[in-house]
Order: structure tokens, then sequence, then C-alpha cells
């Protein structure tokens, strides 16, 4: 059996990446300090697979703590998705991003230096483009990360591509993700915002359940048909699958020594507010409030993934549209109003 360690493994995308990963026949360590996250997540994916993940609670800034757990597990690849993700939050403190993001991937791959761990998946985001002239965005799309979030993903992307550069036997994968949303069809994991949700689909969700008054739409003026902003969202079962296939790839004869492919994860179809919204009552049955606000500084018309390297590269293409992203995401809501708590 080959052994994958997911970093950041109880967090949103992690667990369902965890899960599917358990599901296509392999063991998995998820090793995570659950500063973002909680143990019942991870009990949950073991109710929801034959597999059971090994938890290993602990900092990817530890070396230590990392040394220890190379020494105790056989470890084939990495899926690196530890790391703090609030745009807001990196701009007030961009010393914390820095520090785990940038220092912690460091930690991480000094520790599968040492152990000759070789091949790594990493979770990038599709923030670190900068302006596009071409929409939907291919990966040749220049970087311009605007925020320190998303400065320090194109940091470690450029870290890890250096490494495996030169490092012998090194295979390595950067995935670019759009905007991840839904839930496990089971309605048993998925994302537990702490304190206010910043994102789209987790505010609707919780003015769905009564936990907010009204949606403020950030904008109506946006050169778009109905006027608001358009973003590719990404069923996260869809974004999990593809991090299987990155893994079969890198295990496979098809990937290059010293290379590390960059690859967006997007549907390449992209949905504006106003749908998103319309999408969440067809799916909940009732209306959900919501009403016009100002734009909110820093959003962009639209951000939509050009795919098909994914296809090519991975033979990954997204399954789920709009609507199973609201449904699955409204039973997840619906069912733990208060997330794991
Ligand atoms: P999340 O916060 O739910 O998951 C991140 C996990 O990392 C959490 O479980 C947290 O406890 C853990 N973690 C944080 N700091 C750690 C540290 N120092 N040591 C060990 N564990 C630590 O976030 P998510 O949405 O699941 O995102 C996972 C990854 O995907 C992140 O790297 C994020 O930047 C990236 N990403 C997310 C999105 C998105 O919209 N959710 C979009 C693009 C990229
Ligand atoms: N948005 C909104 N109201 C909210 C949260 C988000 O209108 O309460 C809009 C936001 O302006 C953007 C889109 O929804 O146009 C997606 O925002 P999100 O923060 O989910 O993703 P990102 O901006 O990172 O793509």
């Amino acid at each position: 059996m080959v052994k994958i360690l997911a970093t950041g493994g109880a967090g949103f995308i992690g667990s369902h990446v965890v899960l599917e990963l358990l599901n296509s026949g392999y063991e998995v360590v998820v090793f995570d300090n659950l500063s973002n996250s909680s143990r019942a997540s991870i009990e949950r994916v073991a109710r929801l697979t034959n597999g059971t993940p090994e938890f290993v609670e602990g900092d990817i800034r530890d070396a230590a703590a990392l040394d220890a757990l190379f020494k105790a597990h056989d470890i084939t690849a990495v899926i690196h998705l530890a790391g703090l993700k609030a745009v807001g939050e990196s701009v007030a403190h961009p010393e914390q991003y820095y520090d785990v993001n940038v220092a912690g991937s460091t930690t991480l791959f000094n520790a599968m230096l040492r152990h000759g761990v070789k091949h790594g998946v990493f979770s990038s985001s599709a923030t670190v483009y900068g302006e596009a002239e071409v929409m939907p965005m291919p990966e040749t799309t220049p970087t311009g990360p605007v925020n320190p979030y998303g400065k320090t993903k194109l940091m470690i992307e450029q870290i890890l591509t250096d490494i495996t550069s030169i490092g012998p036997g090194w295979r390595s994968m950067i995935l670019r993700y759009f905007n991840p949303v839904g839930a496990h069809k089971s309605g048993q994991i998925g994302e537990d915002p702490l304190g206010f949700p910043d994102n789209l689909f987790p505010f609707i969700a919780q003015v769905a359940t009564g936990r907010r008054a009204v949606l403020n739409i950030f904008g109506d003026d946006y050169p778009t048909p109905d006027g608001t902003a358009i973003r590719d969202y990404i069923h996260v079962m869809d974004l999990a699958r593809g991090h299987v296939l990155a893994i079969d790839y890198l295990l496979s004869d098809k990937a290059v020594d010293n290379e590390t492919p960059v690859v967006n994860l997007g549907t390449g179809k992209g949905s504006s507010v106003k749908e998103v919204h319309a999408a969440w009552e067809a799916a909940c049955g009732f209306d959900i409030p919501a009403q016009i606000a100002p734009r909110r500084a820093g959003d962009v018309t639209i951000y939509c993934a050009d795919a098909a390297k994914a296809k090519e590269m991975l033979g990954w293409e997204a399954e789920f549209d709009l609507a199973k992203m609201c449904e699955d995401h409204w039973r997840w809501q619906k069912g733990n109003p208060e997330g794991y708590r």
C-alpha cells in the first residue's frame, strides 16, 4: 500500500481529499495542528470509508515533529494543504502568513529531503495570478498576487519547483484551485469557518440557516450580463478527485523527474453572484434575503479557469454543476448549523 501524508488534512479541502485517497486505495496520515479545524472531521471521514486515516497532531514549522512522523511512517508522497488562507487577515498580519505558509513549507520540504520523500503536491490558488488578458485563464497567465496570502502561495510554488528541479528522483505538482465550495454528498463533512465567513458560499449558507440576516451582494455595476462579479466555483469532491489523479500521475511513468507542472483546477464555467444566490434559493426551496451593497475592495470582475491542461495531463474534468454544489453545501450546513462544534 502506498502511504500519503496530507498536511492540513483535517481542514475543509483536506478532509475531502483524505476521503478520496482512502476510497482510491491509498493509506493516509494526516498531520494538522487543528488551528482551523477539528479532529471530528477525521473521525467522520473514517466512518465514511473503509480505510482509517492516521492522525498526528503537529505544526509544519516543527522540524522535530516532522522528523518523528517521517521516521514512524513510510511516506511515498506529500499533499501539502496546511496553511493560513484568509486574504484580509494576511493584509493585517503578513508576518503570520510568511511564518506559517512560507517558513512552514520550507521546514516541511527540508524534512522531506532529510527522509528521502520525493513527491509533493502543493495546494496553490488562482490568487497567484495577476491581471489576466485572456479569460478563461490558462496556467501561462502572468502571476502577480496583490495580497500577502497570494504572495506566500507563489513563493511556496517557487521553492517547491526549485527543490524539485535538483532533488534526485523528485517530482512535484502545483494545483491552483479556483473557488472550492460544496461538501461531500453525505452531509457529514464540509466547510466550517471559524468566526465571520468572508466567502460567498459559507456566508449564504449562514443566511439560509438564519444565523445571518441578509446576503450583501458586493456590487451590481460590474461589466457582466447581470452586473455582479463572476467566479469559477468548483465542487470540493471534484477538487479532491483531482488530488488523487495528481498522485496517480506522479507515481506513474508519465511524470518526469525534476519537473513541477502547474495545473488549474476549475470548471471553466463562471457564475455570477446573482446566479449563485438563485441556485441557493432553488437548492433550499425558500427565499434567501439579499441586498445590493457597495463593491468589496480588491475584487476583480471575472476569474475563470482554463482547465484544458488538467484534462490533458490528468484526465480530470469537473463533474458537478452549480446546482449540485449548492445542494451538497446546504445538506452539510442544515445538518451541522454550528459546523463540527
Ligand atoms: P482549512 O483552514 O480548512 O485547512 C487548512 C488546514 O491546515 C487546517 O486544518 C489547519 O488546522 C491546518 N493548519 C494551519 N496551519 C497549520 C500549521 N502551522 N501546521 C499544521 N497544520 C496547520 O483551509 P482549506 O480551505 O481546506 O484550504 C486548504 C489549502 O488549500 C490551503 O493551503 C489553502 O491556502 C488552499 N486553498 C484554499 C482555497 C479555498 O477557497 N478554500 C482556495 C485556494 C487554495
Ligand atoms: N461576495 C458577495 N457577498 C459576500 C461574499 C462574497 O457578494 O458576502 C462576492 C465577492 O464580491 C466575489 C464573489 O462573491 O465577487 C466570490 O467571493 P469569495 O470571497 O467567495 O471568493 P473570491 O473573491 O476569493 O473569489
